[in-house]
């Protein structure tokens, strides 16, 4: 969805800037790769330019194989643009609902592979020396409700079960919020995801692979080597992996289990030292926020989320709603960035992730539920070794053949 250059006025007297732009596009700088002119053959096609997209072309480049990443816009400007980068295994409430309509063992799979996420994401910082504005910090899913404490107890036991760094705690200092109590998980960490991409990116643009932009995939056609037809050029490949939040091609109708659900996003300039911590509701419209800095400025990024994404006077009201909240929960109004995204659910809360059913060498990564920054870690590992033959068990969790149950 692009919001980006929309002008609108605002009655009331907060200070909303007039421009729909977040803060990971205001702060880096565009990206001008050029768009595929010429017919082309690499190992595998990777289509789509957002975190799926780039850290499945990163991981299976570092195997050793020549890859082309094809966007149809510009790279990391769809939702891994608009995100709010909070880099997490504690999906809102998920592991209680995990052991009890998939089991333990795939609850297991869920947190091991999503913990597993948050080391390789620090480790491949750390490897490639990304500057990407990378803080530790725990994660909270909070109530205030009456009606949601047992979930939150329910959920911390479940994750301290499946070995996962949980804890009950009533009360988080520092914040405006009456909380009855939440789940806290340790050793998290949050983002600038636009700063990580665009080195990700440039790691990939070299040595016989390649980022293209302004080159969006139009059809596939399978045999035993695919065939990729973009408007200029063909694209040959062994694999394809569709990165494209919600799938373009799909035969088996993956689309049919699957929603959008929208978001707004401020971000604001703190009052006062806020906690070094991320937050979330359990409800589905609760606030979520998290802290942002750099060396020189702070920031407060705040979302809530909207089912309904539609353009004009709900996307004014909406982030009229989020500033006030902002005022009045952190004492704010110098809100800097506004923006809006959506993002693809799975109706049964776990990614679509592996061979696309119906193909033989087309490959799929979707159904984020609003937690792609780990889980594209998660789909980028699991895809290359599906398409390097190698055996995985996360597989039997995020398989897309659950389809046919
Ligand atoms: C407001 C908001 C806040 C969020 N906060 C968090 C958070 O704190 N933590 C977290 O873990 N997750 C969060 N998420 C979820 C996370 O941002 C997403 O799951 C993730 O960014 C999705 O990445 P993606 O690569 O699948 O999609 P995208 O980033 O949208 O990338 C897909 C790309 O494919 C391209 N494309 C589409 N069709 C074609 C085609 N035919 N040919 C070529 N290219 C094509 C698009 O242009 C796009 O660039 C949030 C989501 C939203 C909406």
């Amino acid at each position: 969805m692009k919001v980006k250059g929309c002008v609108y006025t605002f009655p009331m007297n907060l200070d909303i800037p007039s421009t729909f732009q977040s803060i990971w596009q205001a702060t880096t700088p565009e990206t001008n790769y050029p768009a595929l002119e010429k017919d082309l053959e690499v190992d595998v096609v990777v289509i789509g330019g957002g975190i799926a997209g780039l850290n499945a072309a990163y991981f299976l480049k570092n195997r050793g194989l020549k890859i082309a990443v094809i966007e149809m816009g510009k790279i990391v400007t769809g939702t891994s643009g608009n995100t709010t980068a909070k880099i997490t295994s504690l999906h809102g409430l998920r592991y209680a609902y995990l052991r009890e309509h998939f089991g333990q063992d795939k609850a297991q799979i869920y947190g091991n592979s999503n913990e597993w996420a948050i080391s390789e994401l620090q480790r491949i910082i750390q490897k490639e020396n990304i500057e990407c504005d990378f803080y530790q910090a725990p994660s909270f899913t909070y109530t205030n409700s009456p009606d949601d404490l047992d979930s939150i107890k329910q959920e911390v036991e479940t994750a301290q079960k499946l070995g996962l760094p949980a804890s009950f705690v009533n009360s988080i200092p520092g914040i405006n919020l009456d909380i009855l109590g939440a789940v806290r998980f340790d050793h998290q960490g949050y983002f600038h995801p636009r700063k990580f991409l665009l080195r990700i990116a440039e790691l990939i643009n070299r040595d016989g692979s390649y980022i293209f932009e302004n080159t969006p995939a139009q059809d596939i056609k399978e045999s035993e080597r695919c065939n990729v037809q973009t408007p200029k050029a063909t694209l040959l490949a062994k694999s394809v992996v569709i990165a494209t939040n919600l799938p373009f091609y799909d035969p088996e109708k993956i689309f049919s289990q699957l929603e959008r659900s929208g978001s707004f996003v401020i971000a604001a300039k703190p009052a006062s030292i806020f906690p070094e911590a991320m937050f979330i509701g359990t409800r589905g419209k609760d606030m979520s926020f998290r802290p942002h800095k750099n060396h020189q400025e702070r920031w407060l990024i705040i979302g809530e989320r909207h089912n309904e994404m539609g353009m004009g006077k709900n996307m004014n009201e909406n982030i009229e709603t989020l500033a006030k909240l902002t005022k009045e929960h952190f004492q704010t109004d110098q809100i800097e960035f506004k923006w809006g995204a959506a993002d693809t659910m799975s109706l049964d809360k776990v990614p679509y992730i592996g061979r696309m059913p119906g193909s033989k060498n087309v490959y799929v990564a979707t159904g984020f539920n609003t937690w792609g920054m780990t889980t594209s870690f998660v789909s980028a590992k699991l895809l290359t070794d599906l398409i390097l033959g190698e055996k995985n068990d996360w597989e039997s969790l995020y398989t897309p053949k659950r389809l046919r149950r």
